[in-house]
């Protein structure tokens, strides 16, 4: 049944799209930084400690591994995590999970921010609930439920005698002599492994917000994805902020991270400042338990059915008739859309059409959005926090505390937009329009490494493939890879995420599909006796000139958004975006194109080396 309340959003007729449209390019426009990505400034050097320790788990001592191995995962989070599944499943079952954290997780180990939950439909995003046998409590689940989940994964699949935690892989070097990767990291190790696979995730590495004076305050500074529960008080799972109640207290950032926390701190700080930059697209919670008769009664199979129909609403289309299973922010334009269609007996139109009635649709969406801040009694607070760009230019978010913090007299907006992010810190606080404003604690909801500079990002000192090549250099200005996940001078070197691949909606289908396909390559390379699998330039080469000549051309989009880290802070010159260059005829044709490749058992394209001989053969 398609769910459409048309009184829920202005109709067309009383938005003045045009002059709407100019608007969002003007605040657009006050909002592009100059040096763009540069104004970060990463987690290193003196700000080291915000990456690398972990104020979770105690590390423990161990001798450093030197042993060979099949496979090494950089990773341990859902990317790694899907990947070992799917190698155990092909059977491949000596290998190890490397991961900086200490446990399984990833970003469900280490952020343990007050209210953290996820913001996708739980039934969709946290996998293999099938396979586990798992119900998620809720339509949103907290974080902790995720990373115990997380953990059950881990369990199922037996992989935690894979897994060497605590440990940071800093050189990955091919050697000819053995066709072997030698893998080193901090904890002294070096694995000869003859797989390597990255799988760090798209965000994985913290970065702090370039203000002038940073290193100068003296009071408490620490970053959300690192939570400091000796100094706020509360716990992970009962985040009763009991230490904050005589505290002033700045947080940086309102993106999905900081929408999260704010209801907290304004429940439990004496004050609090919310820095705000860009506002974000806040929608009602509406989050619900999962009935378990209903999940009881689900058929073999449910899940997937799920996220694909979730990806159809979210990425691309929604089919004549196709229910929208998931009923959330994501999916709101495509089901309103298809009620429209659906009132006019679906007619029969064309991409082009379809496209302009969601474009209009967007604007009554956004329209919509912004009039849910009228709750908030300050009318410049309220004006503030309304957010003007096209939906998805940032990531939406949706919460039922945020907006009803700021009638409470202990929150306080700091609108930053003007200034294109805070002036200045001091010893005691921040200056915001030549006001200082003291506090005790400056909490960072700055978010995560996106630059295109990929050693900073990954913080992997060197990757060098055959000849000494570094992927830095090779990728510098774009990727190069066969299917997404090998490249050309990179032997039996694996690649995930957002590359040249197809890209689904819901990440964590992406990681079992690749996990799956890497799962493929590797055991067929074992199991056939042949020690190195390589794309040949030609078949690279071919695989990139189609790749591109069936990509979807979103720059326009992407440069009219106000900057984040989804348009490279509106440095459009740059070559390569968060999301890489996704397979653009869909995900599922994407899917299909490497099934049908796979079931031609011939691994065209790679060229392969035998146990044998060193040298490489078409
Ligand atoms: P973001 O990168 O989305 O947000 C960073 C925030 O810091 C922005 O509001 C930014 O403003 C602000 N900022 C940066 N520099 C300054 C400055 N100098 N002065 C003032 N403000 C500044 O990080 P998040 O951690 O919020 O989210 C990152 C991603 O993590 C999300 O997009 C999402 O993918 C994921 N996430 C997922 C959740 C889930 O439920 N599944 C929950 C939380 C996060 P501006 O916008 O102007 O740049």
């Amino acid at each position: 049944m398609t769910i459409y309340n048309p009184t829920q959003c202005p109709p067309a007729s009383e938005i003045d799209i045009p002059a709407l449209h100019a608007k969002y390019l003007r605040e657009r426009d006050r909002r592009i930084k100059k040096n763009h990505n540069d104004q970060y400034i990463p987690a290193s050097g003196k700000w080291a400690e915000i990456y690398e320790v972990d104020p979770y788990t105690p590390v423990a001592p161990r001798d450093p591994v030197t042993g060979e191995t099949d496979v090494v995962i950089l990773g341990a989070g859902y990317c790694g995590m899907m990947v070992a599944a799917q190698l155990k499943k092909a059977g491949i079952d000596n290998f190890y999970n490397v991961d900086h954290g200490g446990n399984f997780g990833g970003t469900w180990y280490w952020n343990r921010y007050p209210g953290i939950q996820c913001d996708n439909d739980s039934l969709v995003y946290m996998p293999l609930l099938e396979e586990t046998g798992y119900m998620p409590s809720k339509k949103f689940a907290d974080g902790y439920e995720i990373h115990d989940h997380c953990q059950m994964i881990a369990d199922t699949f037996g992989l935690r005698e894979n897994a060497l935690f605590h440990t940071l892989i800093k050189n990955l070097k091919w050697d000819p002599e053995i066709n072997r990767w030698h893998v080193g990291t901090n904890r002294g190790d070096d694995i000869k492994a003859r797989f390597v696979v990255l799988a760090m995730g798209p965000l994985n590495k913290p970065k702090l917000p370039g203000i002038p004076g940073i290193d100068k305050f003296k009071g408490k500074i620490f970053h959300t994805a690192r939570w400091d529960y000796d100094y706020t008080g509360g716990g992970w799972r009962n985040p009763v902020l009991d230490k904050l109640g005589d505290k002033k207290v700045a947080i940086i950032g309102t993106g999905a991270t900081a929408i999260q926390v704010v209801p907290y701190l304004a429940k439990y700080a004496g004050h609090t400042y919310v820095v705000q930059r860009t506002p974000s697209t806040i929608d009602a919670r509406n989050n619900r338990p999962i009935d378990p008769e209903w999940y009881a009664a689900q058929k073999p199979g449910w899940q997937e059915e799920r996220i694909r129909n979730f990806h159809h609403a979210a990425m691309e289309r929604l089919a004549p008739h196709e229910p929208d299973l998931v009923e959330d922010i994501w999916t709101e334009i495509s089901r309103n859309v298809n009620a429209e269609l659906e009132a006019e007996g679906w007619p029969d139109i064309s991409m082009e059409e379809y496209a302009a009635r969601r474009e209009v649709m967007d604007y009554r969406v956004m329209e919509r959005l912004r009039a849910r801040c009228d709750i908030i009694k300050d009318p410049v607070t309220a004006e503030a926090l309304k957010p003007y760009y096209r939906y998805l230019c940032k990531r939406p978010a949706s919460n039922d505390d945020f907006y009803p913090a700021f009638n409470q007299d202990n929150v306080q907006l700091i609108d930053v937009a003007e200034t294109q992010g805070l002036e200045q810190l001091t010893e005691n606080g921040f200056i915001h329009q030549g006001v200082e404003y003291e506090c005790d604690c400056i909490i960072m909801a700055s978010g995560y490494e996106v630059t295109n500079d990929l050693d900073r990002r990954w913080g992997i000192d060197t990757i060098e493939g055959r000849e000494g090549i570094s992927i830095y250099d090779y990728w510098r200005d774009g990727f190069q890879t066969f299917q997404g996940m090998m490249a050309h001078n990179f032997p039996n070197m694996f690649f995930t995420g957002f590359t040249q691949a197809g890209a689904n909606a819901s990440n964590s289908k992406t990681f079992i599909d690749q996990g799956f396909h890497i799962g493929y390559v590797a055991s067929q390379a074992i199991n056939r006796g042949i020690a190195v699998v390589e794309p040949s330039q030609d078949a690279q080469d071919a695989y990139i000139k189609h790749l591109r000549s069936v990509a979807v051309d979103t720059s326009l989009f992407a440069n009219e958004c106000t900057p984040s880290y989804f348009n490279n802070e509106g440095d459009q010159k740059k070559k390569r975006s968060i999301f890489g260059e996704p397979w653009g005829e869909g995900y599922y044709a994407f899917e299909d194109m490497l099934g049908a490749w796979r079931s031609e058992g011939e691994l065209t394209g790679l060229m392969l080396t035998p146990e044998s001989t060193l040298e490489p053969a078409e």
